[in-house]
């Protein structure tokens, strides 16, 4: 399927925030959400009112491209989410989002962006169970475990993560950096998901569609 390939920092200047798509970069003095806070383009300065639809799209765009998803399937997974009873509509969107294959090797720290988490996936170097799993939107579930291909923990990337360990795992998953080894302990909640996001009004959104 297409994906967006342009350059992703405008993505974060457009959405007025930082998406945290661009890996270590994100985090240092050369992010370029940091250094030009603007919208992209001849008049991305200028002051414009916004309207509710307008901060509606925009959190919809906002969630779509932090996690890497073209519209299409991005609607798919919020239909799946409407049906899902006992959570808000948004945050089951924002659960079903987090458990997508892709995002959870992000989350283990095994790649530095979700970018990169997807082509570790699709280059097949991740199992889910012991079996070989190439499909980033993999739903994983509680109990599951994600293991590096014992062939491929040689490569400069989980070599690194081997030695310097990794931070930030969210309470949800169990990490093993010593054994490349990440185990799913429960589905996330909403405090657990560090994204500045406010999904009602995504909800809000395709509502009125
Ligand atoms: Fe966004 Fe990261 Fe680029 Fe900064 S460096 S603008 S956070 S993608």
């Amino acid at each position: 399927m297409a994906r967006y390939t342009g350059p992703v920092c405008r993505l974060c200047r457009r959405e007025g925030t930082k998406l945290f798509l661009k890996g270590d970069r994100c985090y240092s003095d050369k992010c370029a959400f940091n250094r030009r806070p603007v919208p992209p383009g001849q008049h991305g300065q200028g002051r414009r009112k916004v309207s509710e639809y307008g901060l509606q799209l925009r959190e919809k765009q906002k969630m779509r491209r932090a996690y890497g998803l073209l519209e299409k399937q991005f609607r798919l997974y919020f239909n799946k989410a409407s049906r899902i009873k006992g959570v808000t509509t948004g945050e089951a969107l924002l659960q079903l989002l987090e458990l997508r294959l892709d995002n959870v090797v992000y989350r283990m720290g095994l790649g530095v962006s979700r970018a990169q988490a997807r082509q570790l996936t699709l280059h097949r170097h991740i199992l889910v169970n012991g079996k070989k799993v190439n499909i980033p939107s993999y739903q994983v579930k509680p109990g599951d475990e994600i293991t590096v291909k014992e062939d491929s923990q040689s490569i400069d990337i989980f070599k690194a993560v081997k030695e310097n360990g990794v931070s930030n795992v969210p309470k949800w998953l169990e990490m093993n950096a010593d054994k490349l080894t990440g185990k799913v302990l429960q589905k996330p909640e909403r405090d657990d998901i560090d994204l500045t996001l406010e999904e009602h009004l995504v909800v809000e959104y395709y509502s009125k569609l």
